[in-house]
C-alpha cells in the first residue's frame, strides 16, 4: 500500500504521539496506546512521547522527567515492541523543532485562532498563556512530517489538529511548488475514540484534567479503579437493549463503550448482554473488567519504573532511528527552503 501523488510515492508510514504533561489514563490507553499498539507490525510505527508539548503549560523539571518515563513504561507495558517499532522522547531528535519553526512560518494566525484545543485549554486566561501552547499545532505538524508520515491514529480530540497538519503540509508543497509532504490520513476508529470524565459526559477524560475521580490512572489500583467507577455519574434508568436508546444518555452511554473498548467488543454486543440491567450490575461488572485487563499493565509500568536506566537506554535508541529517518527529510526541507548552512 503506497500512497501516490503526482510526483512522490510515500511509504506508509504510522506516527503518534502523548504528552508526558501528567500520568497517563485510561483514555490514552483505550483512545491512544492500544490502538498504537494495534497496528505494529501492519507499517513502519513511530511512537513519541512529546515532552516538547508538555510543557506549552508549567511542568515541575523532577515532574516532567519521571512523566516522560512513565508514558514510555506505558507504552511499552502495553506491549509496544522496541523491536518493531520506534519508541523516543521528542527533544532527544532536535530536528522537531526544527521542522517546527519552519512550519510557525507556514501556518497561518487565522488557522489558529480557529483551534478549539486552544480556546478550551486557554479558557478565559488566553492572554497569559504561553505563546507555545497557541503554537502547539504547528511543531505536532512538524512531528508527523518529519516522518512523512502517512497515518496518525489519535483520539477524536486531535482531529482538527491532524487536519490542520494536512493543511500546513499542502500549503507548504504549494507555496515551493513541491509534492515534498505526504496528505497525512487521521486514523480515528474502535469504540474509544472519545472516552469521557467520569464525572461530566460533556467533557473528556484528561490526564490535566482537576479531580483525580473523573479519570481513571493507568497506575490506579483495584480499589480505586472499583471507587471511581461506582462514584462515577450516571441516571436512574437502567440499560436500555441498543446504542441507539443511549443517545441522550452520555454518561451511560461512555461507561458502555468503555466496557467494550476494553474487552475488544463492539458496543452493540455489550448493550445486549446487559439489556435491563441496573447500575447495581454493571458497575462492579465493569470495574472487575478494567482491573483484569488494566492491573496487568500497571504492574508492568511499576517494574519498569523500578528501572530508569532501561528506560533511557530503549528512548535513547529509539532516538537514533528516529533521527535517520528525520535528519534528511529535516536536510532537503531545508534545500526546499533556500536555507544555507554549512557542508557537513
Ligand atoms: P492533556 O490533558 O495534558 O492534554 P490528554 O489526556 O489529553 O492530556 P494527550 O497527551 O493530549 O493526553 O493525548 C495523547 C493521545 O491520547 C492523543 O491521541 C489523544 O487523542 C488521546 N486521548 C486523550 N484523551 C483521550 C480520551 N479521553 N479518549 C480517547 N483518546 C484520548
Ligand atoms: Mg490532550
Amino acid at each position: 500500500m503506497t500512497q501516490t501523488t503526482s510526483q512522490s510515492t510515500f511509504t506508509p508510514r504510522v506516527f503518534s504521539g502523548i504528552k508526558p504533561s501528567g500520568g497517563l489514563t485510561m483514555g490514552n490507553y483505550l483512545g491512544a496506546i492500544k490502538r498504537f499498539v494495534g497496528m505494529q507490525g501492519d507499517m513502519q510505527t513511530i511512537y513519541c512521547v512529546v515532552d516538547m508539548h508538555a510543557i506549552t503549560v508549567w511542568q515541575d523539571p523532577a515532574e516532567l522527567a519521571k512523566a516522560t518515563r512513565e508514558v514510555a513504561a506505558g507504552y511499552l507495558a502495553s506491549g509496544l515492541d522496541p523491536a518493531q517499532s520506534i519508541l523516543f522522547n521528542q527533544s532527544a531528535v532536535a530536528a522537531h523543532a526544527e521542522l517546527g519553526w519552519i512550519f510557525n512560518c507556514v501556518a497561518r494566525v487565522g488557522w489558529m485562532n480557529r483551534m478549539t484545543q486552544f480556546k478550551d485549554k486557554a479558557g478565559a486566561n488566553a492572554e497569559k498563556v504561553s505563546l507555545g501552547l497557541y503554537a502547539y499545532p504547528a511543531l505536532m505538524a512538524a512531528d508527523i512530517l518529519l516522518y512523512h508520515a502517512t497515518h496518525v491514529p489519535v483520539g477524536e480530540d486531535q482531529k482538527q489538529h491532524v487536519e490542520l497538519t494536512r493543511d500546513i503540509g499542502k500549503k507548504f508543497n504549494h507555496d515551493f511548488k513541491t509534492d515534498f509532504f505526504p496528505e497525512t490520513i487521521p486514523v480515528i476508529d474502535g469504540p474509544a475514540t472519545r472516552v469521557m470524565n467520569l464525572r461530566d459526559g460533556t467533557k473528556k477524560m484528561s490526564k490535566s484534567g482537576e479531580s483525580d475521580m473523573e479519570r481513571i490512572n493507568m497506575t490506579d489500583d483495584a480499589d480505586q479503579i472499583a471507587k471511581k467507577f461506582k462514584k462515577a455519574r450516571t441516571d436512574p434508568d437502567a440499560l436500555p437493549d441498543t446504542m441507539e436508546g443511549l443517545k441522550d444518555r452520555p454518561e451511560a452511554k461512555n461507561l458502555v463503550e468503555i466496557y467494550a473498548a476494553l474487552d475488544d467488543r463492539s458496543p452493540d454486543d455489550v448493550i445486549a448482554e446487559y439489556a435491563g440491567a441496573g447500575w447495581g450490575k454493571f458497575k462492579p461488572a465493569l470495574a472487575d473488567l478494567a482491573v483484569a485487563k488494566l492491573s496487568p499493565i500497571s504492574t508492568e509500568m511499576a517494574r519498569l519504573m523500578d528501572d530508569p536506566a532501561e528506560i533511557d537506554r530503549i528512548l535513547a535508541n529509539g532516538a537514533v532511528k528516529a533521527r535517520e529517518i528525520a535528519e534528511p527529510i529535516l536536510q532537503q526541507t531545508y534545500d526546499i527552503v533556500g536555507l544555507l548552512r554549512p557542508a557537513r
